[in-house]
């Protein structure tokens, strides 16, 4: 008896993070996909192809099954997996720009995204506007019909948490012929997802909250369906399809994500759900808490009230996710803070089990220090992790002081 595969789509969330593209080996029956950890594949007579199986780079079954899983949970036509978040950026890029095409990033991107466009893209003739994405006529008036290629979207942002209009930027994005990128890996499929507010492409590091266990780096592309490359460019493979030109780059250059990083991903995946329902509910209690604490100046987290984007933040997300910053009033208060927390561990990254502080402005966002991107030197950034909400509590309050 062989089984078909389920169709996942009318399922509800965590049906799908758990199911949709990993259906029970049919070899063995194994309820997890295996680590399929194999360069290539025999071949019945030649081009007799197994599953359409012929070289890792190309495509690798436990990669395979983490891609569908990943397009299922964003809502999206096809995924691919890669290396790293960067990696899966930078294939985006290079699949959508030309010498002489212009960006439009956020001021409070991604210090690795900014660095991206800027130091690897800018010496390809890829010029870019920085723009504050919560003030959407700000972006009407960056975008250069005909010569803007991509508007990258940021939301939250990381780590000012600022919050951007998808939809309004995405009619933007649309009425200059751009292709709307959404960097979702704060939010998560489980909180926002974009491509459902027509956005062209996700972009996620699934180091953070998708692996979710501080065990594996890797990155993604979630393409919408029928989503097109910018007006004007064919793609390598003489169509207009995004999703072909990026199954084209992903070989091309080939920074794919390998079995066992796949596996561990799509492990994460699994519990997306419960773990950011937690995660929610703890950095909320963790910002309030903060919020009235004397030696904190200001707490930025999108589930407040007077949050300069909390109403656009409650129309496009279904909870306000697990990442909180605030001020200390000067940089030396901020640089005690962080040295004296016991079970938020000093490190950079995110989206783990374990509660993570840092200070940007001296490590995430070190580089962009002096450019539109520098951030407050008294700014802490947590990462509020799954421990018990009483003890991160206790811990703060003991490093405040
Ligand atoms: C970490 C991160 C990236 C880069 O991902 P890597 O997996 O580190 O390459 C991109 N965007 C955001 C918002 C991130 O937090």
């Amino acid at each position: 008896m062989t089984d078909i595969p389920q169709d996942w789509t009318t399922s509800g969330f965590a049906t799908r993070a758990i199911h949709a593209g990993q259906d029970p080996d049919a070899a063995t029956g194994a309820v997890v996909p295996p680590i399929h950890q194999v360069s290539t594949y025999k071949q019945d007579g030649v081009g007799g192809l197994r599953g359409g199986y012929e070289y890792s780079r190309s495509g690798n079954p436990t990669r395979t099954a983490l891609e569908e899983a990943l397009a299922a949970v964003e809502g999206g036509a096809r995924a691919f997996a890669f290396a790293s978040g960067l990696a899966a950026e930078d294939t985006l890029l290079r699949a959508v720009l030309r010498p002489g095409d212009h960006i439009v990033v956020p001021t409070d991107a991604y210090g690795g995204t900014y660095r991206l466009v800027t130091r690897v893209f800018g010496p390809w003739g890829v010029e870019h506007t920085p723009v504050d994405l919560s003030d959407v006529d700000a972006v009407v008036e960056a975008v250069e019909p005909g010569r803007t290629k991509v508007v990258w979207v940021e939301t939250p942002t990381n780590p000012l948490l600022g919050i951007a209009d998808i939809a309004a930027i995405v009619a933007v994005a649309r009425a200059a012929g751009a292709v709307l990128v959404v960097d979702n890996t704060f939010a998560t499929p489980y909180l926002q997802r974009p491509i459902e507010l027509g956005a062209d492409v996700v972009v996620h590091s699934t180091t953070k909250y998708i692996g979710g266990h501080s065990d594996v780096v890797g990155g993604a592309l979630v393409v919408a369906d029928g989503a097109q490359l910018p007006v004007g460019l064919e793609g390598p493979t003489g169509t207009t399809s995004l999703a072909d030109a990026l199954a084209f780059h992903q070989n091309a250059s080939g920074a794919i994500a390998g079995p066992f990083d796949a596996w561990l991903t799509l492990r994460g995946l699994k519990t997306l759900a419960v773990r950011m329902d937690r995660h929610c509910a703890s950095a909320l209690t963790v910002a309030r808490y903060l919020a009235g604490h004397s030696a904190v100046t200001e707490v930025r987290y999108p589930g407040f009230d007077e949050h300069p984007g909390h109403e656009v933040a409650a129309r496009q997300m279904s909870g306000f996710g697990g990442m909180v910053a605030f001020r200390t009033g000067d940089v030396e208060k901020a640089l005690e803070v962080c040295a004296r927390t016991k079970v938020f561990t000093l490190a950079e990254s995110l989206g783990g089990v374990e509660s993570l502080i840092e200070l940007p402005g001296r490590m995430t966002h070190a580089s962009m220090a002096g450019s539109a991107l520098e951030v407050p030197d008294d700014l802490v950034r947590l990462s509020v992790g799954l421990e018990d909400v009483a003890d991160l509590v206790a811990d703060l309050g003991q490093a405040l002081g």
